[in-house]
């Protein structure tokens, strides 16, 4: 797989916000851990700058959890998940990112699902929706069509049920025509994540992977894959090129976390240990 020229040599006269501001919005009381998980990883996938944004009575655990992300604690609902109230303190943040991922452990709560829709169809910029942002927007994605920014889509099997209303069969071919057929329907970039995940662009073209192994079926690991799609199309690249490496160096860097810690023996948190070792692989 090629990456760009200066992905893994960048250029000497540079800074921080030649790399991309992600703003991530994430988390609820049940899921502090979603949260870091996706933002830790956007920064070990080269982000510049990464902002998270989380219900607010969930400062202190949040803030406790991460040194290099900037916190932006928002208005929440009494059940301690993002309020739709939260917008006006998104939309400026928002505004100046290069990057959206929405999602990650934020709660099917209506309010939530609303805010979810609403910085959907608002942002400029590319978009990630993974997770709970995947559940607001099924039986909502005619929103998807006249969006002019990119999306990515990054369902597990039971995630694109929800979304498109059909069962989804393991065999690869029947796999690869579901996605496909979805991604050409509302123009987005979708991943549907399982052993060999499959990529398709908005346009129809696929990409199966090969990397990874069982010991990513552990919770929080489709976190960590959002937060490396994110923080590639932070950096630059182009949808599918942004899915297609994420994919691949998520499974790459959980294949050396096995190989170290056994599929058993490892969780979450190491596939981001992992991936400076990835990186290596593929420089
Ligand atoms: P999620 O269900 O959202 O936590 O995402 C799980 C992540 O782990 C996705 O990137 C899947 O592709 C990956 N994954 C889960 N099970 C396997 C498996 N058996 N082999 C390879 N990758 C897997
Ligand atoms: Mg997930």
């Amino acid at each position: 797989m090629l990456w760009p020229a200066l992905f893994f040599d960048r250029k000497k006269q540079t800074h921080k916000g030649d790399y991309g501001h992600v703003l991530i919005v994430a988390g609820s009381r049940s899921y502090t851990g979603a949260a870091l998980l996706c933002s830790g990883a956007a920064m070990r996938s080269g982000a510049g700058y990464v902002t998270l944004a989380f219900p607010e009575s969930l400062q202190g655990v949040i803030a406790c959890g991460v040194r290099e992300v900037v916190t932006l604690p928002l208005r929440s609902t009494a059940q301690q998940s993002v309020s739709e109230r939260a917008l006006p303190q998104l939309v400026p943040v928002l505004k100046k990112s290069d990057c959206l991922l929405v999602g990650c452990g934020m709660s099917r709560h209506p309010s939530t699902q609303a805010l979810i829709r609403s910085l959907v169809r608002r942002a400029s910029t590319p978009v990630v929706v993974d997770a709970d942002g995947l559940n607001a927007m099924a039986g909502h994605l005619g929103i998807l069509r006249g969006l002019k920014h990119p999306v990515v889509l990054t369902p597990h099997p039971g995630e694109m049920e929800r979304l498109c209303g059909r069962r989804i069969v393991a065999a690869p071919a029947a796999r690869k025509e579901v996605a496909k057929d979805f991604s050409l329907r509302y123009n987005v970039t979708l991943i549907l994540k399982g052993p060999r995940s499959v990529v398709c662009s908005s346009r129809g073209r696929l990409y199966e992977n090969t990397t990874g192994n069982p010991g990513l079926a552990t919770a929080g690991s489709g976190d960590v894959l959002s937060g490396i799609v994110a923080a590639f199309l932070g950096q630059g690249m182009e949808p599918f090129e942004a899915a297609c490496r994420a994919v691949y160096i998520h499974g790459l860097a959980a294949d050396l976390a096995a190989k170290e810690k056994t599929q058993p023996g490892m969780i979450a948190s190491d596939v981001i240990d992992y991936l400076p070792k990835a990186f290596k692989r593929c420089r």
